[in-house]
């Protein structure tokens, strides 16, 4: 039997450094070949200077993503931010069937809607150092307008409300100590028990027989 890959849910206030933790964890993965991926989700939000059609998110009209909910081609879907977001659950599926970790970017309303479906998820949730740092990185990164800005800081704090729901939770402050710690629960999910005695099953007969 081979190891089903494990779905991550990550989770943050917009502008608290997660889509940069998540690219800075997959380089790191490939690195050390491991094989874990991203979800790549539907939007209808407008594109970013910079954002790739396909690689980003799959930017889709209104009408488009309310065709894949009505054909249950989501795992969830949320309303954030005036506008909507949602994960492909064929993606997700066949990834993990295949083996392949997964990591979803969601808010914490698709974070609740896949822990109902898949109660072996495991969810992180990221926080700023501070709500003026935090203005800092939204302001700083340059891609949205001042009401958009407001807009996303006046909700922070609701989605920051939800944390205590998730099994771990990462202050992104240093950069590079939050990458770290990422990389510690990525590594203990590894080494838990029913992943290892499947991974390690001929050794293990190996080593217990007599
Ligand atoms: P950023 O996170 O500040 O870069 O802003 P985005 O516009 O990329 O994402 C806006 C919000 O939508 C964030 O809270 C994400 O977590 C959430 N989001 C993105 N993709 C999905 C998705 O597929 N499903 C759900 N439920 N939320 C998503
Ligand atoms: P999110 O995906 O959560 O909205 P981003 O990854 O886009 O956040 O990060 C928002 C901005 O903050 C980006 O300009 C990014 O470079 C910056 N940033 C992320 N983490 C840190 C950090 N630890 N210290 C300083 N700036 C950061
Ligand atoms: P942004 O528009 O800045 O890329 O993302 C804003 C928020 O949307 C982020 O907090 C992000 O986590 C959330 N988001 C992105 N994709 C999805 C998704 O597929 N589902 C849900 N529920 N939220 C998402």
């Amino acid at each position: 039997m081979s190891v089903k890959g494990t779905l991550y849910i990550i989770s943050a206030p917009s502008g608290a450094g997660k889509t940069s933790l998540v690219k800075a964890l997959l380089e790191d993965s490939r690195d050390k070949d491991q094989r874990v991926r991203v979800s790549v989700s539907h939007t209808t939000r407008a594109m970013r200077s910079g954002e790739q059609d396909g690689v980003d998110y799959n930017f889709v009209t209104m009408d488009w993503f309310d065709s894949l909910i009505a054909d249950n081609q989501f795992l969830e879907y949320a309303d954030v931010f005036t506008n909507k977001y949602g994960t492909s659950r064929v993606w997700v599926e066949s990834e993990l069937r295949q083996g392949v970790d997964v990591i979803l970017e969601i808010d914490w309303q698709g974070a609740a809607q896949v822990r109902q479906l898949m109660p072996d998820a495991v969810s992180i949730f990221i926080l700023p150092p501070s709500q003026s740092e935090l203005r800092k990185r939204l302001t700083g990164r340059g891609q949205d307008a001042d009401d958009v800005i407001d807009l996303r800081m006046s909700q922070a704090a609701s989605e920051m409300r939800h944390y205590a729901e998730f099994d771990y939770v990462v202050i992104n402050d240093d950069f590079s100590v939050a990458l770290a710690q990422l990389q510690a629960v990525l590594t203990a999910q590894k080494l838990k028990l029913l992943n290892q005695r499947t991974r390690y099953a001929d050794l293990l007969n190996d080593l217990l027989s007599v």
